[in-house]
């Protein structure tokens, strides 16, 4: 996270400190609602110290070496945090998309959609939970994209409530 090693650069993009990836730093959970007390919004203010578990280890997938994601698919303007191979399915990689805010804006959801497709890959794919005032919860929804077996596999583990990957 906000590391700027070549290539690619976070700043001004703090999405995955700004609690849209549910984390843990030194112990301060960072959520949906609870970004890391670090986080100024444009960078981090104790870079320095920050841990090696998740901050130095942690490369979203716009920013990995050799990414496929265009320049617009930055999470901060494009509004989703993308992590490769999460998993697999029947020896098929699947990708993991979580927004930054409530949902995946359309475009960018079409982009990873069509990637997806065109490289014979799964997706899940989620959406923010709000409570009844509105206001973020640590839950999301999951749906996913892919062959139809993988998506009534994914619906179902869904449904008894059990994390797809
Ligand atoms: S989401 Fe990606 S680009 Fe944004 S701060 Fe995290 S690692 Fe950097
Ligand atoms: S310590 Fe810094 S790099 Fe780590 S999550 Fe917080 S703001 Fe991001």
């Amino acid at each position: 996270m906000v590391q700027i090693k070549g290539g690619r650069e976070c700043q001004p993009c703090t999405a995955c400190c700004d609690g849209w990836l549910q984390i843990r730093v030194n112990g301060t959970p960072v959520h949906p609602g609870r970004k890391c007390p670090h986080s100024t919004g444009s960078g981090c203010n104790d870079y320095a110290n920050r841990p090696v578990d998740p901050c130095v280890h942690f490369i979203c997938g716009w920013r990995v070496d050799g990414s496929p994601m265009p320049e617009w698919m930055k999470p901060n303007t494009a509004k989703v945090i993308v992590l490769y191979d999460q998993t697999r399915w029947r020896g098929m990689p699947v990708d993991v998309a979580v927004p930054v805010g409530r949902r995946i804006p359309p475009r960018s959801l079409k982009w990873l959609m069509e990637y997806a497709q065109s490289y014979q890959r799964a997706l899940l794919y989620s959406e923010q939970k709000v409570d009844d005032k509105g206001l973020f919860t640590n839950q999301q929804a999951f749906s996913a994209f892919g062959p139809p077996e993988f998506q009534h596999e994914m619906a179902a583990l869904a449904a008894e409530g059990k994390r797809p990957w």
